[in-house]
Protein backbone atom coordinates (compact mmCIF):
# COMPACT_ATOMS: atom_id res chain seq x y z
CA UNK A 1 0.00 0.00 0.00
CA UNK A 2 2.90 2.12 0.97
CA UNK A 3 4.05 3.60 -2.88
CA UNK A 4 7.96 4.10 -2.20
CA UNK A 5 10.40 6.02 -4.63
CA UNK A 6 13.94 5.01 -5.17
CA UNK A 7 15.43 7.51 -3.40
CA UNK A 8 12.47 7.79 -0.03
CA UNK A 9 12.91 11.33 1.84
CA UNK A 10 13.66 10.06 5.47
CA UNK A 11 12.94 12.04 8.59
CA UNK A 12 15.89 11.61 11.27
CA UNK A 13 15.98 13.26 14.82
CA UNK A 14 19.33 12.31 16.20
CA UNK A 15 18.35 12.67 19.30
CA UNK A 16 19.24 13.77 22.85
CA UNK A 17 22.48 12.12 25.31
CA UNK A 18 23.46 8.92 23.82
CA UNK A 19 21.37 9.45 20.52
CA UNK A 20 24.39 11.99 19.73
CA UNK A 21 26.49 8.92 19.70
CA UNK A 22 24.65 6.18 18.36
CA UNK A 23 22.90 8.37 15.24
CA UNK A 24 25.78 8.95 13.46
CA UNK A 25 27.19 5.42 13.63
CA UNK A 26 23.41 3.82 12.46
CA UNK A 27 23.11 6.20 9.99
CA UNK A 28 26.93 5.11 8.08
CA UNK A 29 25.64 2.02 8.78
CA UNK A 30 22.50 2.15 6.73
CA UNK A 31 23.82 4.20 3.78
CA UNK A 32 26.54 1.24 3.42
CA UNK A 33 23.94 -1.55 3.33
CA UNK A 34 21.67 0.33 1.36
CA UNK A 35 24.53 1.10 -1.24
CA UNK A 36 25.59 -2.69 -0.60
CA UNK A 37 22.39 -4.24 -2.14
CA UNK A 38 21.04 -1.51 -4.51
CA UNK A 39 24.14 0.02 -5.71
CA UNK A 40 23.35 3.84 -7.10
CA UNK A 41 19.51 2.68 -7.73
CA UNK A 42 18.06 3.72 -4.77
CA UNK A 43 19.11 5.73 -2.00
CA UNK A 44 17.92 7.33 1.42
CA UNK A 45 17.31 10.98 1.15
CA UNK A 46 17.77 11.55 4.81
CA UNK A 47 15.68 15.04 6.12
CA UNK A 48 17.05 16.09 9.28
CA UNK A 49 14.09 17.46 12.05
CA UNK A 50 14.84 19.36 14.97
CA UNK A 51 13.68 18.58 18.28
CA UNK A 52 14.36 17.92 21.61
CA UNK A 53 17.60 19.59 23.60
CA UNK A 54 18.88 21.03 19.86
CA UNK A 55 15.90 22.20 19.26
CA UNK A 56 15.84 24.61 22.25
CA UNK A 57 18.94 25.81 21.87
CA UNK A 58 18.20 26.52 18.08
CA UNK A 59 14.77 28.18 18.80
CA UNK A 60 13.73 27.66 22.65
CA UNK A 61 10.98 25.17 21.59
CA UNK A 62 11.80 21.39 22.56
CA UNK A 63 9.06 20.47 20.11
CA UNK A 64 8.39 23.22 17.31
CA UNK A 65 5.26 22.93 14.67
CA UNK A 66 8.29 22.99 12.03
CA UNK A 67 8.93 19.87 13.24
CA UNK A 68 5.69 18.28 13.81
CA UNK A 69 5.04 19.28 10.05
CA UNK A 70 7.88 17.63 8.46
CA UNK A 71 6.92 14.50 10.33
CA UNK A 72 3.24 14.52 9.04
CA UNK A 73 5.21 15.23 5.25
CA UNK A 74 7.21 12.88 5.01
CA UNK A 75 5.50 9.55 6.97
CA UNK A 76 8.89 8.00 7.87
CA UNK A 77 11.01 9.19 10.80
CA UNK A 78 13.90 6.98 12.36
CA UNK A 79 14.93 8.91 15.55
CA UNK A 80 16.90 8.72 18.87
CA UNK A 81 15.33 9.12 22.39
CA UNK A 82 14.54 12.72 22.98
CA UNK A 83 15.64 13.84 26.82
CA UNK A 84 12.13 14.78 28.44
CA UNK A 85 12.69 18.34 29.90
CA UNK A 86 12.11 18.39 33.59
CA UNK A 87 9.33 20.44 35.32
CA UNK A 88 5.12 20.47 35.48
CA UNK A 89 3.74 21.01 32.67
CA UNK A 90 5.81 19.34 29.80
CA UNK A 91 4.76 16.26 28.48
CA UNK A 92 7.42 13.73 27.24
CA UNK A 93 8.49 14.61 23.64
CA UNK A 94 7.63 10.87 22.53
CA UNK A 95 4.37 10.71 23.80
CA UNK A 96 3.33 13.93 22.36
CA UNK A 97 5.23 13.40 18.68
CA UNK A 98 2.78 9.87 18.85
CA UNK A 99 -0.10 11.82 19.71
CA UNK A 100 -0.23 14.47 17.00
CA UNK A 101 0.36 11.67 14.65
CA UNK A 102 -2.09 9.14 15.90
CA UNK A 103 0.45 6.72 16.05
CA UNK A 104 -2.04 3.93 17.58
CA UNK A 105 0.52 0.79 17.52
CA UNK A 106 3.81 0.33 19.33
CA UNK A 107 5.61 -2.32 17.59
CA UNK A 108 8.38 -4.44 19.67
CA UNK A 109 9.92 -7.29 17.26
CA UNK A 110 11.70 -9.23 20.69
CA UNK A 111 14.58 -11.72 19.51
CA UNK A 112 17.47 -13.33 20.41
CA UNK A 113 20.96 -13.12 19.12
CA UNK A 114 23.08 -16.01 20.08
CA UNK A 115 26.00 -14.86 22.29
CA UNK A 116 24.27 -12.81 24.29
CA UNK A 117 23.95 -13.66 27.78
CA UNK A 118 20.50 -14.03 29.37
CA UNK A 119 18.51 -14.22 32.66
CA UNK A 120 16.58 -17.43 31.29
CA UNK A 121 17.08 -20.89 30.40
CA UNK A 122 15.76 -20.51 26.98
CA UNK A 123 16.48 -17.49 25.68
CA UNK A 124 16.63 -19.13 21.86
CA UNK A 125 13.14 -19.47 21.85
CA UNK A 126 12.59 -15.97 22.30
CA UNK A 127 11.32 -14.51 18.96
CA UNK A 128 7.94 -12.88 20.09
CA UNK A 129 6.60 -9.23 18.77
CA UNK A 130 4.36 -7.26 21.05
CA UNK A 131 1.57 -5.12 19.00
CA UNK A 132 0.87 -2.45 22.36
CA UNK A 133 -1.83 0.24 22.05
CA UNK A 134 -0.59 3.13 22.49
CA UNK A 135 -3.24 5.98 22.79
CA UNK A 136 -5.91 4.61 25.39
CA UNK A 137 -5.48 3.28 28.71
CA UNK A 138 -4.24 4.55 31.46
CA UNK A 139 -1.71 6.46 29.37
CA UNK A 140 -4.71 9.02 27.88
CA UNK A 141 -3.25 10.77 30.73
CA UNK A 142 -6.90 11.58 32.45
CA UNK A 143 -5.89 12.05 36.35
CA UNK A 144 -6.95 14.09 38.44
CA UNK A 145 -4.49 15.30 41.81
CA UNK A 146 -6.18 13.64 45.23
CA UNK A 147 -8.56 16.53 46.92
CA UNK A 148 -8.45 18.79 44.00
CA UNK A 149 -11.43 20.26 43.32
CA UNK A 150 -12.01 18.17 39.93
CA UNK A 151 -11.31 14.90 42.09
CA UNK A 152 -14.05 15.94 44.78
CA UNK A 153 -16.47 15.88 41.74
CA UNK A 154 -15.51 12.89 40.64
CA UNK A 155 -15.68 10.99 44.08
CA UNK A 156 -18.91 12.44 44.72
CA UNK A 157 -20.38 11.77 41.37
CA UNK A 158 -19.06 8.35 41.49
CA UNK A 159 -20.64 7.60 45.38
CA UNK A 160 -23.38 9.08 44.97
CA UNK A 161 -24.87 9.07 41.72
CA UNK A 162 -23.37 5.89 40.92
CA UNK A 163 -24.02 4.82 44.47
CA UNK A 164 -21.05 2.60 44.86
CA UNK A 165 -20.85 4.00 48.72
CA UNK A 166 -20.51 0.21 49.97
CA UNK A 167 -16.62 -0.04 49.18
CA UNK A 168 -14.02 1.87 50.49
CA UNK A 169 -12.80 4.64 48.44
CA UNK A 170 -12.14 7.84 50.63
CA UNK A 171 -12.40 11.59 49.73
CA UNK A 172 -8.66 12.03 49.72
CA UNK A 173 -8.57 9.89 47.03
CA UNK A 174 -6.62 10.35 43.43
CA UNK A 175 -8.63 9.68 40.44
CA UNK A 176 -7.16 7.84 37.12
CA UNK A 177 -9.80 7.44 34.10
CA UNK A 178 -8.50 4.28 32.27
CA UNK A 179 -10.39 4.56 28.42
CA UNK A 180 -10.74 1.57 26.52
CA UNK A 181 -13.13 1.78 23.19
CA UNK A 182 -13.87 -1.54 20.58
CA UNK A 183 -11.93 1.32 17.81
CA UNK A 184 -8.95 1.67 19.34
CA UNK A 185 -8.68 -2.24 20.70
CA UNK A 186 -9.71 -3.35 16.89
CA UNK A 187 -7.59 -0.94 14.90
CA UNK A 188 -3.79 -2.58 17.25
CA UNK A 189 -6.10 -5.76 16.78
CA UNK A 190 -6.20 -5.84 13.02
CA UNK A 191 -2.45 -4.93 13.02
CA UNK A 192 -1.19 -7.41 14.83
CA UNK A 193 -3.23 -9.90 12.64
CA UNK A 194 -1.58 -8.33 9.58
CA UNK A 195 1.66 -8.87 10.63
CA UNK A 196 0.94 -12.86 11.44
CA UNK A 197 -0.46 -13.10 7.76
CA UNK A 198 2.95 -11.34 6.40
CA UNK A 199 5.12 -12.90 8.36
CA UNK A 200 3.80 -16.33 8.13
CA UNK A 201 3.23 -16.33 12.01
CA UNK A 202 1.04 -19.44 13.43
CA UNK A 203 0.15 -17.70 16.98
CA UNK A 204 -1.97 -14.63 18.64
CA UNK A 205 -2.05 -14.15 21.61
CA UNK A 206 -4.12 -11.35 23.37
CA UNK A 207 -3.03 -10.35 26.71
CA UNK A 208 -4.98 -8.55 29.47
CA UNK A 209 -6.50 -8.59 32.95
CA UNK A 210 -10.35 -8.64 31.86
CA UNK A 211 -10.86 -10.87 35.18
CA UNK A 212 -10.27 -7.96 37.18
CA UNK A 213 -11.68 -4.73 35.22
CA UNK A 214 -14.28 -6.59 33.27
CA UNK A 215 -15.16 -3.75 30.77
CA UNK A 216 -11.83 -2.44 29.98
CA UNK A 217 -9.61 -5.40 29.58
CA UNK A 218 -12.18 -7.56 29.69
CA UNK A 219 -13.51 -5.32 26.77
CA UNK A 220 -10.45 -5.29 24.84
CA UNK A 221 -10.65 -9.06 24.98
CA UNK A 222 -14.49 -9.80 23.55
CA UNK A 223 -13.31 -7.09 21.02
CA UNK A 224 -9.64 -8.84 19.84
CA UNK A 225 -11.54 -12.26 19.75
CA UNK A 226 -14.13 -10.56 17.06
CA UNK A 227 -11.44 -9.22 14.66
CA UNK A 228 -9.55 -13.08 14.95
CA UNK A 229 -12.79 -14.30 13.29
CA UNK A 230 -12.29 -11.67 10.54
CA UNK A 231 -8.91 -13.74 9.94
CA UNK A 232 -7.73 -17.44 9.17
CA UNK A 233 -7.88 -18.46 13.06
CA UNK A 234 -8.67 -21.38 14.85
CA UNK A 235 -9.44 -19.72 18.56
CA UNK A 236 -9.42 -20.96 21.83
CA UNK A 237 -12.91 -20.45 22.31
CA UNK A 238 -12.97 -22.64 19.28
CA UNK A 239 -10.46 -25.19 21.02
CA UNK A 240 -12.63 -25.05 24.43
CA UNK A 241 -16.10 -25.68 22.62
CA UNK A 242 -15.34 -28.73 20.79
CA UNK A 243 -13.01 -29.85 23.67
CA UNK A 244 -16.15 -29.93 26.28
CA UNK A 245 -18.35 -31.47 23.34
CA UNK A 246 -15.97 -34.22 22.08
CA UNK A 247 -13.12 -34.44 24.70
CA UNK A 248 -9.46 -32.81 24.67
CA UNK A 249 -8.02 -35.59 22.11
CA UNK A 250 -10.55 -34.03 19.74
CA UNK A 251 -9.37 -30.52 20.48
CA UNK A 252 -6.11 -31.23 19.53
CA UNK A 253 -6.41 -32.89 16.45
CA UNK A 254 -8.92 -29.81 15.28
CA UNK A 255 -6.09 -27.73 16.32
CA UNK A 256 -3.82 -29.08 14.23
CA UNK A 257 -5.42 -29.34 11.29
CA UNK A 258 -6.61 -26.12 11.60
CA UNK A 259 -2.31 -24.81 12.01
CA UNK A 260 -1.90 -27.23 8.73
CA UNK A 261 -4.16 -25.40 7.22
CA UNK A 262 -2.08 -22.92 7.53
CA UNK A 263 -4.48 -20.86 10.02
CA UNK A 264 -3.25 -19.14 12.77
CA UNK A 265 -4.21 -19.97 16.53
CA UNK A 266 -5.54 -17.50 18.31
CA UNK A 267 -5.65 -17.34 22.58
CA UNK A 268 -6.18 -15.17 25.44
CA UNK A 269 -3.52 -15.04 28.21
CA UNK A 270 -4.33 -13.07 31.52
CA UNK A 271 -1.31 -10.28 32.04
CA UNK A 272 -0.09 -11.71 35.56
CA UNK A 273 0.19 -15.35 34.22
CA UNK A 274 1.83 -13.86 31.06
CA UNK A 275 4.68 -12.67 32.51
CA UNK A 276 5.85 -15.74 34.35
CA UNK A 277 5.16 -17.75 30.63
CA UNK A 278 7.14 -15.57 29.00
CA UNK A 279 10.27 -16.64 31.49
CA UNK A 280 8.67 -20.77 31.52
CA UNK A 281 7.85 -21.03 27.89
CA UNK A 282 8.70 -18.34 25.67
CA UNK A 283 8.64 -20.78 22.71
CA UNK A 284 4.40 -20.16 23.26
CA UNK A 285 4.31 -16.80 21.96
CA UNK A 286 4.75 -15.30 18.69
CA UNK A 287 2.33 -11.93 18.31
CA UNK A 288 1.07 -10.53 21.14
CA UNK A 289 -1.54 -7.60 21.30
CA UNK A 290 -2.08 -6.17 24.50
CA UNK A 291 -3.33 -2.67 26.33
CA UNK A 292 -1.12 0.43 26.81
CA UNK A 293 0.01 -0.55 30.17
CA UNK A 294 0.33 -4.37 30.07
CA UNK A 295 2.68 -3.21 27.27
CA UNK A 296 4.69 -1.30 28.76
CA UNK A 297 5.79 -3.72 31.26
CA UNK A 298 6.00 -6.34 28.95
CA UNK A 299 8.41 -4.91 26.50
CA UNK A 300 10.98 -4.23 29.29
CA UNK A 301 10.68 -7.81 30.52
CA UNK A 302 11.08 -9.25 27.32
CA UNK A 303 13.65 -7.08 26.64
CA UNK A 304 15.71 -7.95 29.61
CA UNK A 305 15.44 -11.62 28.35
CA UNK A 306 17.68 -11.24 25.25
CA UNK A 307 20.05 -8.56 26.47
CA UNK A 308 18.48 -5.42 27.71
CA UNK A 309 17.77 -2.29 26.40
CA UNK A 310 20.42 -1.10 24.14
CA UNK A 311 18.95 -3.88 21.65
CA UNK A 312 15.41 -3.76 21.93
CA UNK A 313 13.72 -2.00 18.90
CA UNK A 314 10.45 -0.35 18.25
CA UNK A 315 8.38 1.79 15.71
CA UNK A 316 5.08 3.52 16.55
CA UNK A 317 2.69 3.44 13.51
CA UNK A 318 -0.96 4.23 12.10
CA UNK A 319 -1.31 1.51 9.85
CA UNK A 320 -4.16 3.49 7.91
CA UNK A 321 -2.31 7.29 7.40
CA UNK A 322 1.11 5.27 6.91
CA UNK A 323 3.10 7.33 9.76
CA UNK A 324 5.19 5.73 11.63
CA UNK A 325 8.44 6.46 13.95
CA UNK A 326 11.48 4.23 14.08
CA UNK A 327 12.99 4.75 17.25
CA UNK A 328 15.91 3.55 19.60
CA UNK A 329 13.25 2.00 22.88
CA UNK A 330 15.85 3.42 25.81
CA UNK A 331 15.99 6.73 27.24
CA UNK A 332 18.85 9.07 26.90
CA UNK A 333 21.26 7.36 29.05
CA UNK A 334 22.79 10.36 30.51
CA UNK A 335 25.37 8.50 32.57
CA UNK A 336 26.84 7.36 29.50
CA UNK A 337 26.20 9.67 26.70
CA UNK A 338 29.33 11.34 25.26
CA UNK A 339 31.44 8.67 25.99
CA UNK A 340 30.98 7.15 22.59
CA UNK A 341 30.26 3.59 24.70
CA UNK A 342 26.62 3.32 24.09
CA UNK A 343 25.23 0.40 22.26
CA UNK A 344 24.05 1.65 18.76
CA UNK A 345 21.73 -1.82 18.51
CA UNK A 346 18.44 -0.40 19.40
CA UNK A 347 18.70 2.05 17.29
CA UNK A 348 19.83 0.17 14.26
CA UNK A 349 17.39 -2.61 14.92
CA UNK A 350 14.47 -0.17 14.46
CA UNK A 351 16.21 0.94 11.29
CA UNK A 352 15.56 -2.90 10.55
CA UNK A 353 12.25 -2.14 11.07
CA UNK A 354 12.18 0.64 9.03
CA UNK A 355 13.31 -1.50 5.75
CA UNK A 356 11.42 -3.95 6.12
CA UNK A 357 8.15 -0.99 6.40
CA UNK A 358 9.72 0.45 3.09
CA UNK A 359 9.67 -3.21 0.99
CA UNK A 360 13.83 -2.82 1.29
CA UNK A 361 13.73 -6.28 2.83
CA UNK A 362 17.02 -6.90 1.56
CA UNK A 363 18.36 -3.98 2.95
CA UNK A 364 17.45 -5.36 6.45
CA UNK A 365 18.46 -8.93 5.90
CA UNK A 366 22.28 -8.16 5.11
CA UNK A 367 22.18 -5.73 8.16
CA UNK A 368 20.87 -8.58 10.68
CA UNK A 369 23.30 -11.11 9.44
CA UNK A 370 25.99 -9.21 9.99
CA UNK A 371 24.76 -8.68 13.39
CA UNK A 372 24.12 -12.20 14.38
CA UNK A 373 27.81 -12.91 13.22
CA UNK A 374 29.21 -10.34 15.26
CA UNK A 375 27.99 -11.08 18.24
CA UNK A 376 28.55 -15.04 17.68
CA UNK A 377 31.82 -13.65 17.98
CA UNK A 378 31.06 -12.04 21.13
CA UNK A 379 31.93 -8.78 19.40
CA UNK A 380 29.65 -6.09 21.29
CA UNK A 381 29.79 -2.81 23.38
CA UNK A 382 29.90 -3.34 26.97
CA UNK A 383 26.35 -3.38 28.28
CA UNK A 384 26.57 -6.66 26.57
CA UNK A 385 29.63 -7.50 28.35
CA UNK A 386 32.18 -6.43 25.39
CA UNK A 387 35.09 -3.85 24.73
CA UNK A 388 33.64 -2.55 22.14
CA UNK A 389 33.19 1.38 21.65
CA UNK A 390 30.07 2.24 19.25
CA UNK A 391 31.77 2.91 16.31
CA UNK A 392 34.16 -0.02 16.77
CA UNK A 393 31.02 -2.19 16.85
CA UNK A 394 29.69 -0.37 13.90
CA UNK A 395 32.71 -0.64 12.10
CA UNK A 396 32.67 -4.82 12.19
CA UNK A 397 29.02 -4.81 11.40
CA UNK A 398 29.60 -2.53 8.54
CA UNK A 399 32.99 -4.82 7.50
CA UNK A 400 30.59 -7.91 7.04
CA UNK A 401 27.95 -6.19 4.88
CA UNK A 402 31.26 -5.35 2.36
CA UNK A 403 32.69 -8.96 2.80
CA UNK A 404 29.02 -10.39 1.37
CA UNK A 405 29.88 -10.92 -2.44
P1 LIG B 1 15.75 9.02 30.30
O1 LIG B 1 15.54 9.95 31.40
O2 LIG B 1 16.04 9.70 28.99
O3 LIG B 1 14.69 7.96 30.18
P2 LIG B 1 17.27 7.16 31.82
O4 LIG B 1 18.16 7.71 32.86
O5 LIG B 1 15.98 6.57 32.22
O6 LIG B 1 17.08 8.22 30.66
P3 LIG B 1 17.80 5.02 30.05
O7 LIG B 1 18.28 5.59 28.78
O8 LIG B 1 16.40 4.57 30.12
O9 LIG B 1 18.14 6.08 31.15
O10 LIG B 1 18.82 3.91 30.47
C1 LIG B 1 18.75 3.11 31.62
C2 LIG B 1 20.08 2.39 31.76
O11 LIG B 1 20.37 1.65 30.57
C3 LIG B 1 21.25 3.34 31.95
O12 LIG B 1 22.16 2.77 32.88
C4 LIG B 1 21.89 3.44 30.61
O13 LIG B 1 23.27 3.67 30.66
C5 LIG B 1 21.60 2.08 29.98
N1 LIG B 1 21.45 2.24 28.53
C6 LIG B 1 20.45 2.84 27.88
N2 LIG B 1 20.64 2.85 26.56
C7 LIG B 1 21.81 2.25 26.34
C8 LIG B 1 22.58 1.94 25.16
N3 LIG B 1 22.18 2.29 23.93
N4 LIG B 1 23.75 1.30 25.32
C9 LIG B 1 24.18 0.95 26.54
N5 LIG B 1 23.52 1.20 27.67
C10 LIG B 1 22.34 1.84 27.59
MG1 LIG C 1 14.12 6.14 31.29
Amino acid sequence: KLIVPDAPTINYISGDGVGQDIFPQAKRLFDVAVEQVYGNHKKIEWHQCFAGQESFEMNGQYLSDETVAEISENLVTLKGPLMTPVGEGFRSLNVTLRQKLDLYACVRPVEYFDGIESPIKNPQNVDITIFRENTEDIYAGIEFASRTPEAQKLIKFISNELQINKIRFPESSAIGVKPVSPEGTKRLVRAAFDEALKKSKQRVTFVHKGNIMKFTEGGFRKWAYEIASDYPTFTKLEFDQIKAKSGIEAAKDAKGLALSEGKIFVDDVIADNFLQQIIIHPENFEIVATLNLNGDYISDALAAEVGGIGIAPGANINFETGHAIFEATHGTAPDIAGQGKANPSSLILSGLMMFDYLGWTEVSKIIKKAMVDAFKEGRCTSDLGGSMSTSEFTDVLISHIQMKP
